[in-house]
């Protein structure tokens, strides 16, 4: 039955293109008993690497996983501070509360990405890490983040959301010392259930990540230190590889309704169109723009068909599991709190047609006059 409604997400148009090679893959998968890692799992692994230009990639459950994995691999822990953006997605923050150490949030910039100047503001003896976000599919400025701390402090990238995205010519996810990644089903490179990956040059955070997700060891029955249970599945790995081929194109889809909502929202006054670096290649895992009274607009938008979202309606220090844990009260981070108030993510991905855009952009106009 077709309809004007127009969903924030639709996978199934990235399905179809993949469906034929996934079954295939599957039934290798199902043929070999090959459930959890295996050679499907190493096959992408191996490919992502290399689409990275990093040295290794370890498929992990989840993109929280591979946060965590990632911080422990670094040996962040216990009585540790880590420095990261006040709007990030609650993993990130989740992470570093669940191997022991202390958020430190900062605020972010008008292009909502964390800034090197407030690192180097939050820096104390006891900075452990820093965890840029590359949210919405913008890379943060790794090198300048890395100007700012000492050789002590390890820089892990939360790339869960710019898989794909360059900046100065270098992927997210090759740019700090290790970074993790979520396959998550909605991500740019989604799976078809819970997936993550981290990535890293160091051959020794990469030995250490592959030990933790199989419960501390690679030989079977030797556990040399305390790890979890966080593998990539075969099946997973399959749809991995299949979308990893069509990821450029699929990146492109997204900047191309980038480029068209700015074209059609340019001339309005009540829209604040998403700031973007000249030296990133933004992937628009998300399209944020800012307008005023958000929530009529949003609700507006809501009844009239629209799929619209708001990522995220709270800073992490006004979250209610961060609530008690001194991250700052309400105003400490003025910027991340204004965004929070004014973002309103428009659909994108890959098969939104220029009419379900122009319908979009229709019922946008109209709530915003
Ligand atoms: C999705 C996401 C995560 C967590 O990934 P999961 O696979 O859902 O655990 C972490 N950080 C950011 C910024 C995300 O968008």
């Amino acid at each position: 039955m077709p309809t004007n409604n127009v969903p924030m997400l639709d996978l199934q148009y990235q399905h179809r293109l993949v469906a034929a090679e996934v079954a295939e893959g599957f039934t290798r998968v199902l043929d070999a008993s090959s459930y959890v890692l295996g050679p499907e799992a190493a096959a992408f692994e191996r490919a992502y690497a290399e689409y990275l230009g990093v040295a290794h990639v370890l498929g992990v459950g989840n993109g929280t996983d591979a946060l965590v994995l990632a911080l422990r691999a670094a040996g962040i822990g216990e009585g540790d501070e880590v420095i990261l953006p006040a709007n990030t997605f609650v993993a990130t923050a989740e992470a570093v509360a669940l191997v022991g150490a202390k958020p430190v949030l900062v605020d972010s910039g008008e292009d909502f990405l964390i800034e090197a100047d407030a690192v180097a503001v939050a820096l104390t003896p006891l900075t452990r890490a820093v965890l840029p976000v590359h949210l919405y599919g913008q890379v943060a400025d790794v090198q300048a983040i890395r100007g700012v701390v000492g050789s002590d402090v390890v820089v892990i990238e939360d790339a869960a959301q710019s898989q794909g995205a360059v900046r100065d010519g270098r992927a997210a996810g090759s740019l700090g010392d290790i970074a993790a990644t979520s396959f998550y089903p909605g991500k740019n490179l989604g799976a078809y259930g819970d997936a993550g990956g981290v990535s890293t040059d160091s051959d020794r955070l990469a030995d250490a990540v592959r030990a933790l997700r199989n419960h501390g060891g690679v030989e079977r029955y030797q556990h040399d230190v305390i790890g979890t249970n966080s593998r990539l599945d075969g099946l997973q790995a399959v749809v991995l590889s299949a979308k990893l081929r069509r990821l450029d194109e699929w990146n492109e889809q997204r900047r191309t309704i980038a480029d068209r909502y700015r074209l059609l929202l340019g001339d309005v006054a009540a829209v604040a169109l998403p700031i973007v670096g000249e030296r990133s290649a933004h992937v628009y895992h998300q399209f944020v723009i800012q307008v005023d009274d958000r929530d009529r607009v949003f609700d507006e938008m809501a009844a009239a068909g629209i799929g619209v979202g708001i990522h995220y309606p709270k800073p992490i220090h006004l979250l209610g599991a961060f609530a008690d844990r001194g991250l700052g009260a309400a105003g400490a981070f003025p910027r991340a709190e204004r965004q929070a108030g004014r973002i309103l993510s428009l659909p994108i991905y890959p098969g939104l047609t220029e009419q379900m855009q122009d319908r979009v952009v229709e019922e946008l106009i109209r709530s915003v006059a």
